[in-house]
């Protein structure tokens, strides 16, 4: 007798093609991606004053808002000393203030509490934000799906890290300069934002203005220029003039403020 051994059936498993994606396989396959919504986004928009941040803040918010989303508009310290989004080309919107101690998840969560939406956050002058309401933000993002734009100044009048912008720096996913240029006296693009008490640029006093110090006849008036308003205040009972002027780092470092004549224009250079 003699038998013929047939040859084993080679039994092949059927593969998983999402297994097979090589140097890809770290990509979750496009229906994973479904069950796990897009993580939301941290941002940061910084400037100087006058480039348009605060305007850029309601074009975002209003861009969401059509969309169906639901926003809320937080506001640390706005020019107008109001609860208010305001902006230097009028547009105006209401908005919650914050205070040192405000904690923006319980905010957030009130808000749900009485059966309202809450996509996202606009939050302006976000500069002057602590660093702790910082982490609030960071933690809405990535726990609650929250979307958080932040606007504001990087520096203050020192030319230093404000403190709200240095944790934004560190935390936040993405920081984009503002790109509506803001010249110097001399034609170079404005980077700092200085405080001119009485003429001269100061280097010294409090961060933190709450509000316009001067009437809008001074162009370069700002209370979001992170001045101080003890500065106003003097032994004589003369209030010194105060006001924000946008400077280079250059005019910034020496204090120099061209020609009377020439604030916030070219100055002409004569032979
Ligand atoms: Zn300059």
């Amino acid at each position: 007798m003699c038998r013929v051994l047939e040859p084993v059936p080679v039994i092949r498993e059927a593969r998983d093609p999402r297994e097979d994606r090589g140097a890809l396989s770290s990509v979750p396959a496009a229906g994973n991606r479904r069950a796990t919504p897009m993580p939301a986004q941290l941002k940061f928009f910084h400037g100087p004053m006058d480039c348009g941040k605060s305007t850029l803040a309601l074009q975002i918010d209003h861009n969401h808002a059509r969309q169906g989303r639901h926003g809320m508009l937080l506001v640390r310290y706005d020019r107008s000393g109001g609860a208010a989004i305001t902006t230097r080309v009028g547009l105006a919107r209401a908005a919650i203030e914050l205070g040192d101690d405000t904690d923006i998840r319980l905010l957030v969560r009130e808000h749900w509490a009485a059966g309202r939406a809450v996509d996202y956050l606009i939050v302006d002058e976000a500069g002057f934000l602590t660093a702790a309401h910082v982490d609030q933000l960071a933690e809405l993002a990535d726990d609650s799906h929250v979307d958080v734009y932040c606007f504001g100044l990087a520096t203050d009048f020192r030319t230093e890290l404000l403190p709200g912008a240095k944790r934004l720096f560190e935390l936040a996913d993405e920081t984009v300069p503002v790109h509506v240029e803001v010249l110097c006296w001399c034609g170079r693009p404005g980077r700092l934002n200085a405080r001119v008490v009485d003429g001269r640029v100061v280097r010294e006093g409090d961060t933190v203005v709450v509000a316009d110090t001067l009437a809008a006849d001074h162009g370069t008036a700002g209370g979001t220029g992170a001045g101080g308003g003890d500065d106003a205040a003097s032994a004589t009972g003369v209030e010194p003039e105060v006001h924000y002027q946008v400077l280079c780092r250059t005019h910034h470092r020496r204090g120099d403020l061209g020609t009377a004549a020439g604030r916030g224009q070219l100055a002409l250079e004569l032979p």
